[in-house]
């Protein structure tokens, strides 16, 4: 067992927002958790139990209107979703009245009647089989702690006035405490819970702070105080790093995206050094992240993950109108560089709809493009919030997971349907809209000349391309090392991606995590690739390492990697050839032979 004073303990979780962050850690179950204590009261104390918690209540909403106000001011309209769950249950005259009950005919206090009831209640709610409300389970217990806190006068650790920074350690992040939070002092976060798809992974990627969850113990293992660095790229957070683990940290920290970024001339150009001009988009989840497209100098949006609108904790589908401001403000904010629109990609390892039972093998089964057809009406109201908000600027869709040229027939026949009944009904739009299609399936990949000519363009999907061609779960650690995107069948498919394309005369973009690696994003300018979409904070990085290298020498360079037989190979062949191409930026990357 791994004594409190043992150095560079890793512990392994889920990478959900990246960069490396050193710090000591502030561990946030001090905030809350108190005992509770069960207490018998008289009829009359009850009527007082019940004004105490009415107030509470109202005390509860109170903030709670607060901390939205400054979510909406700090990150953007949307992510005051997150507090909606929570206001609609301190509106739920169900739950006053229950937890009344609860006081008037156990005859207990009110932070027992919280409790137990909120306890209950939780308790049904994991029974659900229905993924998105044994999430809300975490909703209900923030509400929980907000209620019991209140009711207990005790003082709360107030998280806005940090006086130095920290990296929080938590069992998971509450979404209004990540509200509370004071931005500039939080370096990341540590989490025992959660998914990639978690609030608090959301939100870390949308402020830029690294972070790694789902570490199961991390509350245990770390106390307030504690020395740490977090690997948000890699998963991995280290406790008590000795000091030659961490100056290592540090020369990584270097190159941090977000340290880049801050530094970073955004209006530098993304030119090879024989001067051939490489596109670099931004692959953008919440609109809160459009703010910072200039920041990081993105020629627009390669990829709107739209399926977000729904992960960002709304309680219901979102509208037309609530889907048309968030496009709208896309469409603006990137002018005429444009911003292709993901269709909702949902089902898989993403959200499923509600109504739709879980499958045997979601990764598989009814998601993304098959979803879309299959729920037309909810494809159909985004594309009308779509063509309307293509009047302000020049929107482009982009269609996922297509496996046949049918599915991309079926689309094509709908949008144009769309298209005619909005225009008969006289309701304003701009029907130029591209569509493109994903190439994620190896199906489509081989097929990719026939699909060049049906679509206007194709957009390389190299995260689920790598899982279903090497048939290896992009999320299950157990076969994490088969994961292996210079695998050469992988190169090969591009390859062969790039060819069709330019056969055709159709663009081609990719816009997985490839894009977003630096010696991996050189590999596919190698291989021919010239638009690249990525996270919007590894803008600064991988256009550093387009500045450093040339195109006529890299593409030599793949010509030779093409030969090889495994993934280890072609990046040995990267790792010892790039720092002599391009010492300037890829000095760190050589071996220390
Ligand atoms: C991909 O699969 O490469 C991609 C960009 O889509 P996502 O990661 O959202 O599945
Ligand atoms: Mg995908």
């Amino acid at each position: 067992m791994a004594s409190s004073s043992q150095r560079d303990v890793r512990l392994h979780g889920v990478g959900a927002s990246p960069g490396v962050a050193e710090g000591s850690a502030l561990r946030l179950d001090e905030r809350g958790r108190h005992q509770f204590y069960y207490l018998d009261v008289s009829p009359t104390q009850a009527r007082r139990e019940v004004r105490r918690l009415h107030e509470a209540f109202e005390q509860a909403r109170a903030e709670l209107l607060e901390i939205k106000a400054r979510l909406t001011h700090e990150l953007g309209y949307e992510h005051s979703f997150i507090l909606d769950a929570h206001l609609l249950m301190l509106e739920d005259e169900r739950l006053l009245v229950e937890i009344e009950n609860e006081i008037g005919t156990r005859r207990v206090n009110a932070e027992w009647a919280v409790r137990s009831v909120i306890d209950r209640l939780e308790e049904a709610y994991r029974q659900v089989n229905d993924a998105y409300l044994r999430e809300r389970t975490s909703d209900l217990e923030d509400v929980a702690m907000r209620l019991l806190m209140i009711l207990s006068g005790r003082d709360k650790f107030d998280l806005s006035k940090l006086d130095a920074p920290v990296i929080l350690v938590a069992k998971d992040i509450w979404p209004s405490t990540v509200a509370e939070l004071d931005f500039d002092r939080v370096l990341g976060f540590a989490t025992n819970s959660g998914g990639i798809t978690s609030h608090a992974a959301i939100i870390a990627r949308a402020l830029g702070i690294p972070a790694v969850v789902g570490l199961r113990d991390v509350t245990r293992r770390a106390r307030t105080g504690t020395p740490l660095i977090i690997d948000g790229a890699a998963g991995e957070v280290i406790l008590r790093p000795s000091k030659a683990l961490a100056r290592d940290y540090a020369r990584r920290q270097q190159q941090d995206n977000a340290r880049l970024a801050r530094e970073s001339q955004a209006t530098e150009a993304a030119e090879t050094v024989d001067g051939v001009h490489i596109t670099l988009r931004a692959n953008v989840e919440l609109p809160a992240e459009i703010d910072a497209l200039a920041r990081f100098g993105a020629e627009g949006i390669g990829l709107y993950r739209s399926e977000f609108i729904f992960l960002a904790g709304l309680p219901e589908l979102p509208g037309e109108e609530e889907q048309y401001r968030i496009y709208r403000r896309l469409a603006e904010a990137t002018g005429d560089a444009g911003a292709s629109i993901r269709v909702f990609d949902l089902g898989g390892d993403k959200l499923t709809l509600k109504g739709f039972e879980e499958e045997m093998n979601p990764a598989l089964g009814l998601r993304a493009i098959r979803l879309s057809l299959r729920v037309e009406g909810i494809f159909r109201t985004q594309l009308r919030a779509i063509l309307r908000a293509n009047l302000h600027g020049k929107l482009r869709v982009v269609l996922p997971l297509i496996s046949t040229i049918s599915e991309l027939r079926e689309a094509k026949r709908i949008i144009s349907e769309v298209k005619q009944e909005m225009a008969e009904a006289g309701i304003e739009h701009n029907a130029t809209l591209p569509i493109g299609v994903m190439i994620e399936v190896p199906a489509a990949a081989l097929m990719a000349d026939l699909f060049a000519k049906e679509a206007d363009y194709l957009s390389v999907g190299t995260n689920d391309l790598t899982q279903y061609m090497l048939a290896v779960d992009r999320a299950n650690e157990n076969v994490a090392h088969l994961y292996q995107p210079l695998h050469p069948a992988i190169l090969r498919a591009l390859a062969h991606l790039v060819r069709a394309a330019a056969a055709a005369h159709v663009p081609l973009e990719v816009c997985g995590e490839m894009a977003g690696d630096p010696l991996q994003a050189v590999a596919l300018l190698g291989l021919g690739v010239r638009v690249l979409s990525l996270l919007p904070a590894s803008i600064p990085l991988v256009k550093r390492a387009v500045r450093a290298v040339s195109l006529e020498r890299i593409t030599a360079l793949m010509k030779e990697a093409m030969k090889l037989a495994t993934a280890e190979e072609v990046e040995q062949l990267l790792v010892r050839e790039l720092p002599r191409q391009a010492p300037q930026f890829f000095a760190a990357w050589a071996s220390p032979s």
